[in-house]
């Protein structure tokens, strides 16, 4: 029995016997900058790479607390949300949207999966990158393939077609396409993507605000878990659906935690920046067994969340709901 496999047993038999998904809890972010060691595993696994809104902590300017402490010590700075898919089988790994940390979260990443061997000065970074939507969080660190940096060949990039679209006419994401760095791959939601005979993903669409592209959310199945990664979203009342169905059908689910409350920043009109609070989720969730609520691991916070702060309150809070709040370096065996 290898070490994840014995993980998600332990973790099950602290679940109540029944059948909680293996999410570690209670874990804090890395200390160091220092990449994680794969998992000693040879199934497809899920590696968290960023857990911040598209803005990263420190944010520009702020001066609150979380982003002076953040300004000040490496251990505090959390970067943009995104995560790698990797398949210790094959050595090839894919990308969840390319954030404005990518450069580092690819440093980071740095030997995912252990048995990605790859000749040559400038081997592929990944084998493909799925975009959410067209936020400066999700999609501009794309611009690290193109000519001022790695100058990458032919990465597939899945995204809808107005996600395609709007890469293709807008400057200078229409020079990475002309260029040939990368290679646009249409997907229209619910369209599954196979990467292998049991590994797959399959685009959702989601409510959020779409100025230049819509938003979608990926289910990543694997050959016995799967995981709904779904960074952003209006409201889930506004959701056309229910998100309690996708979680029944899912293992794992990084859902949108941009906030945690109503008032978390007095400065901006929060209805223009609609997202479902830490809390309303934890309500709308309480009444889910403890099984489902195990399931829900929440991202994409904003500085001014205070669910950044490992063993603080707000995370107390969310432990004692039964959820729990995403590190980078954590691993979700598939
Ligand atoms: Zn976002
Ligand atoms: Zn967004």
């Amino acid at each position: 029995m290898n070490m994840l496999r014995l993980v998600f047993v332990v973790s099950l038999l602290v679940g109540c016997g029944t059948k909680a998904p293996a999410v570690t809890r209670g874990a804090v972010e890395p200390r160091t900058s220092a990449p994680p060691k794969a998992p000693p595993s040879t199934s497809p696994y899920v590696l968290v790479l960023g857990t911040a809104q598209d803005a990263g902590l420190p944010q520009i300017g702020c001066t609150g607390q979380h982003c002076v402490r953040a300004a000040r010590d490496p251990a505090q700075r959390r970067f943009s949300s995104a995560i790698l898919l990797c398949d210790p089988r094959t050595g090839m790994r894919w990308l969840f949207d390319a954030t404005p940390d990518l450069r580092e979260q690819l440093h980071f990443a740095n030997g995912h999966p252990s048995s990605r061997q790859l000749p040559g000065s400038r081997p592929p970074l990944v084998e493909g990158i799925f975009l959410t939507h067209a936020h400066i969080g999700h999609y501009t660190g794309l611009m690290f393939l193109g000519r001022e940096s790695y100058g990458a060949k032919q990465v597939p990039v899945f995204g809808t077609e107005r996600m395609r679209d709007f890469l293709t006419n807008n400057g200078p994401w229409s020079q990475l396409v002309s260029l040939g760095n990368i290679e646009l791959r249409p997907i229209a939601p619910p369209d599954t993507v196979k990467l292998a005979a049991d590994l797959s993903v399959q685009a959702i669409p989601v409510v959020h605000r779409d100025e230049f592209s819509d938003t979608v959310a990926f289910i990543v199945r694997g050959p016995e878990r799967a995981l709904l990664y779904l960074p952003d979203i209006d409201k889930w009342s506004r959701w056309d659906t229910r998100i309690e169905e996708v979680l029944a059908k899912v293992d794992f689910a990084l859902l949108d935690g941009t906030f945690f409350d109503g008032d978390e920043v007095p400065a901006r009109a929060m209805s223009e920046i609609p997202h479902p609070f830490i809390r309303e989720s934890l309500d709308r969730f309480g009444p889910l067994s403890l099984d489902e609520r195990r399931k829900v691991v929440f991202t994409h916070m904003n500085h001014s969340n205070p669910a950044h702060e490992s063993g603080g309150e707000a995370a107390v809070e969310i432990e004692k709901a039964g959820m729990s709040v995403a590190y980078r370096g954590q691993v979700f065996p598939l």
